[in-house]
């Protein structure tokens, strides 16, 4: 054998004919292998279904001894494993749903040099047997899966995460590989500093999806809203339903059920042998929709998920991103649905206020959130916005597969409309020292008399009635957009509508507030022509 770049190159692509059966490497899997066969360090950025296990897996099976993966997925450990050896390929697993006896023959293959690949889940790596037994072995590379679990900021942090820079003190000649589909700049700064991999090469994929469409409907009645798109454009497809609570995913499987749509739940409040039973199905039958929440997904490997819908708006645009990104990883047609209302706004910021964590952590929970309706909010392209969001560069003229492309948004001058609502919050906290929520100051604009509206003598206020031009599905959208734009505040358990600085802005006229137009009849693209 001889050495150099070209010899690893044709093995490498010999073991991507031989084990895998594939014709090309894609992307930059070939220049990602290479350096790591080499003996670099790399930290890899590739969406969801761009192939990233092939950039560890062919290292393993080009260097020699054994190749170590770190993967917090346990549950499909063993999956992995037997796809594996269906290739051929000697792979292992060591995690704690193994019995003594298994976990011996493991350990005895590792030590033998009998393993190309061995899957360790990052608790493994606190115990010093484990450390022991590596080191007793060869070690060909490191691969760090799912690396953004090292970020302390997103909802799949792991601590034992923090622990894997051991793995470059104790190993300092394996080359290590830390792979995610996460990818801000923040998140690519964690991961390099936080695994301590200064000298790993970045490989940073594309994460344009074209092939998923990305829409974002007003939410009414979500899920009605969310059946008739289910019935009009996947009827029987595969799909993943993601919902804010474990009550909400029970009741829209259950209505979907109902409804003669195969659905199950998953939540972490349900048993484990259920939420197995579920995932397995998802992953064995045509056609399932699991309604979940943002607990089922990490690691699913299905490659004809049609559709993702969410019926409650993610955190941030990381996890917006990444939860969308599970549908048509096979590259045909998909959907990125999603029904988004005021109380989505509403709810998002009063968890951020009354949630744990101090001052800073509140500020960057709320940019997140921000950049998050940004996008619900926005214009323009989705996929422009979503790119440039990580950092990418998209088209000018917009990607032509999304709702804004497809059917760009009217837009009208909101000024006086913001004018409207903002005096009504100043006048009720100035002339009366009262701060209420959304249905008042909307029934104030409208001169409706509700009961609450006569016991505050709120039909007194100079402002009383003075919106009837807009009807209140509108007025809740101008809320909404200003909450989003950052012209309004809310507060407080009842999620009371305060000013910002920005708000006298508006009232001194200083700033136009341009706002969508709300469509009167808000359901999906195609059933708003039903009755
Ligand atoms: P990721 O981990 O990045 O989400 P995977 O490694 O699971 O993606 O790969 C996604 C799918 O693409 C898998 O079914 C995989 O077998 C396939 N794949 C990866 N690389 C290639 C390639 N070079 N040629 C053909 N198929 C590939
Ligand atoms: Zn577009």
């Amino acid at each position: 054998v001889t050495e150099g770049p070209g010899a690893d190159r044709s093995e490498a692509l010999g073991a991507l004919h031989r084990v895998f059966g594939y014709d090309a490497f894609r992307g930059e899997q070939e220049a990602i292998i290479e350096h790591v066969v080499a003996g670099g360090d790399a930290l890899v950025l590739m969406p969801t279904g761009g192939g990233k296990s092939l950039c560890y897996q062919i290292p393993a099976l080009v260097r020699p001894g054994t190749g170590v993966v770190v993967s917090p997925l346990i549950a499909l450990m063993q999956d992995q494993v037997d796809a594996l050896r269906a290739l051929g390929v000697r792979a292992g697993f060591i995690n704690s749903t193994q019995d003594f006896d298994e976990r011996r023959t493991v350990e005895a293959e590792f030590l033998a040099g009998e393993l190309d690949l061995l899957y360790l889940a990052p608790e493994r790596l606190r115990v010093d047997a484990t450390l022991d037994l590596l080191s007793r072995g060869k070690i060909s590379v490191f691969a760090i899966d799912e690396a953004h679990c090292v970020s302390q900021w997103g909802h799949d942090f792991r601590p034992d995460y923090l622990n894997l820079s051991l793995l470059g003190e104790r190993w300092p000649d394996v080359p290590r590989i830390a792979l995610t589909a996460t990818a801000t700049r923040a998140t690519h700064q964690e991961i390099t500093q936080r695994l301590n991999l200064p000298e790993a090469r970045h490989f940073v994929a594309s994460f344009d999806r074209p092939n998923i469409q990305y829409r974002i409907v007003p939410k009414a009645d979500p899920r009605k809203q969310l059946l008739a798109f289910l019935r009009e454009e996947h009827a029987g497809d595969a799909g993943i339903v993601y919902c804010l609570s474990r009550n909400s995913v029970d009741r829209t499987a259950e209505f979907l059920t109902a409804n003669g749509i195969a659905a199950v739940p998953y939540h972490a409040g349900l048993d484990a042998a259920t939420r197995a039973r579920h995932q397995s199905r998802f992953l064995r039958e045509d056609g399932l929709v699991v309604v979940a929440t943002i607990a089922f997904g990490m690691g699913i490997d299905k490659p004809d998920v049609r559709f993702v819908a969410h019926l409650d708006l993610p955190k941030s645009i990381e996890g917006y991103y990444q939860e969308t990104g599970r549908a048509g990883r096979d590259g045909l047609p998909s959907t990125a649905w999603m029904a988004y209302g005021l109380n989505d706004v509403v709810q998002q910021r009063k968890l951020i206020q009354s949630g744990e964590g101090d001052e800073a952590f509140r500020r960057r929970a709320a940019s997140h959130l921000d950049a998050m309706l940004a996008l619900c909010e926005t214009v323009r392209c989705r996929r422009g916005q979503l790119l440039a969001y990580f950092g990418q560069d998209a088209t000018e003229e917009g990607c032509g597969n999304c709702d804004t492309c497809l059917t760009p948004p009217e837009t009208w001058d909101g000024t006086v409309a913001a004018q409207k609502v903002l005096s009504t919050v100043v006048r009720l906290q100035r002339e009366r020292g009262q701060k209420f929520g959304t249905v008042q100051i909307v029934d104030i604009l409208l001169g409706k008399r509700t009961a609450k509206v006569i016991q505050f003598d709120h039909d007194q206020l100079s402002v009383f009635g003075i919106g009837d031009d807009l009807a209140e599905g509108e007025w809740r959208g101008v809320v909404r957009q200003l909450l989003a734009q950052g012209l309004l505040a809310v507060e407080g358990e009842y999620g009371t509508l305060v000013l910002t600085e920005a708000s006298g802005e508006v009232l001194r006229r200083e700033r136009e507030v341009p706002l969508r137009k709300e469509p009167k009849r808000p359901t999906t693209a195609r059933a708003a022509g039903r009755g």
